[in-house]
């Protein structure tokens, strides 16, 4: 989804943006949305449906298993859960795909994040088409502004946008962010100020070590992060059924 504040509304993120009177119920930091339709019905509209013809120099896709090239790399990816502001599962596989250069930038975060006794939990990345499609056609129209336009897509389409955030490698336990993933408010902003020390200490740790490897914040989402070569990749729609692990 996609934040509404902002110079940025134009680009199709997350599910991050600020709360409205009015809007849709959130609680507990998670914002919930009833599907127009059921998912299962949008499904086989969204994967015959095309996507959006790129015209321009591309690198070809080399979509890399996270899993596959770190095995210490983490994974709880909410789309493939019903905990996610649809209730209910998107992705059938609970998978994570980066394009190579922007995988093993993150495998070089996970080895100094481990010097420090943390690793990364990745919430998603690359993010078929489709599921962009889904997101938007599950939407009531009112609150399509809330989500990636699939007729343009979103970052996570091309294969270099994370979402993610640390785990303690001796408890093995998410750590305290300011905010839950996908919370639609201020304290989801890198620059929030608010939440205990523990927890920005926690934040600015994950950006510092993101950013040494040419990651950049989504500056109202502390957990979305963009590799530097996004925008050499076009919008992709291969599902994670057909990629293999080490692809
Ligand atoms: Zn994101």
């Amino acid at each position: 989804m996609r934040h509404v504040r902002g110079m940025l509304a134009a680009l199709a993120l997350c599910a991050g943006l600020a709360a409205h009177a009015g809007e849709p119920a959130i609680s507990g930091g998670v914002f919930h949305v009833t599907p127009v339709r059921p998912v299962a019905q949008l499904l086989p509209l969204a994967l015959a449906a095309t996507p959006p013809v790129e015209s321009g120099d591309f690198r070809p896709a080399d979509l890399v298993e996270l899993t596959a090239l770190d095995p210490t790399i983490r994974l709880d990816i909410r789309y493939a859960t019903s905990n996610n502001f649809l209730g209910t599962p998107v992705y059938s596989q609970a998978r994570a795909f980066l394009q190579r250069p922007a995988a093993e930038a993150l495998v070089r975060v996970q080895r100094s994040l481990a010097r420090e006794g943390y690793g990364v939990l990745v919430h998603d990345g690359y993010r078929p088409w489709y599921v962009t499609r889904i997101f938007w056609d599950a939407m009531p129209p009112e609150l399509h502004k809330y989500v990636a336009d699939p007729a343009e897509g979103s970052r996570h389409n091309r294969g270099c946008a994370v979402d993610l955030t640390l785990y303690d490698l001796r408890s093995g336990r998410a750590v305290e962010m300011p905010s839950v993933y996908d919370e639609p408010t201020e304290r989801a902003w890198p620059t929030y100020a608010g939440g205990t020390s523990e927890q920005r200490r926690m934040r600015d740790l994950l950006r510092h070590h993101m950013e040494a490897e040419g990651f950049s914040v989504y500056e109202f989402e502390w957990w979305h992060f963009d590799y530097r070569d996004w925008k050499a990749y076009r919008i992709g729609n291969v599902r994670f059924e057909d990629l293999g692990a080490g692809h």
